[in-house]
């Protein structure tokens, strides 16, 4: 399990997330929003990790607070944050309200498959997996391979 600390202070959750592209290797302070069903990098990063819009796989329509508006589609290598790391995750880029303090938003997409707890108040946030057996339900330890329980062998998500 990874455990870190964020800010009370700030008008949101961020935690920082490293950007692998072509073999670059970038840290931006990223939202936590579980109101995102997609992680979202902001198109300034994007720039910065030298992709420009022929780098993009499609356009796709996303909807803001503001309404609905068009992003830019991306794969990339690898992104890290909070002990999950995503490789080649699909990721749409558009810009960050200016103020917002950060670079992208670590959407549902990131968190699939594990359990997130927010703790505010000692101000950490975790990340952790369980593996459930489709058998019994018993949950079981991130590295078995077989149920502790029932011995079905468990299938791997990923
Ligand atoms: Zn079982």
């Amino acid at each position: 399990m990874t455990k870190e600390k964020f800010d009370l202070r700030q008008k949101a959750i961020i935690v920082s997330a490293d950007v692998e592209v072509d073999g670059m290797v970038k840290d931006f302070p990223f939202i936590v929003d579980t109101g995102s069903p997609e992680t979202l990098i902001c198109e300034k990063a994007i720039r910065a990790m030298g992709c420009t819009h022929v780098d993009s796989i499609e356009d796709v329509p996303i909807q803001t607070v503001g309404g609905g508006a068009m992003a830019y589609r991306y794969i990339i290598e690898r992104m890290s944050a909070l002990g999950v790391t995503k490789r080649n995750l699909k990721i749409i880029s558009h810009p960050m309200p200016s103020g917002s303090g950060a670079y992208g938003l670590l959407g549902l997409d990131f968190f699939e498959g594990a359990v997130l707890a927010i703790n505010f108040n000692t101000a950490e946030i975790s990340v952790y997996y369980t593996k459930m057996c489709h058998h019994c339900r018993t949950i079981n330890p991130e590295y078995a391979k077989f149920c502790m329980e029932c011995a079905t062998k468990l299938v791997v998500s990923r």
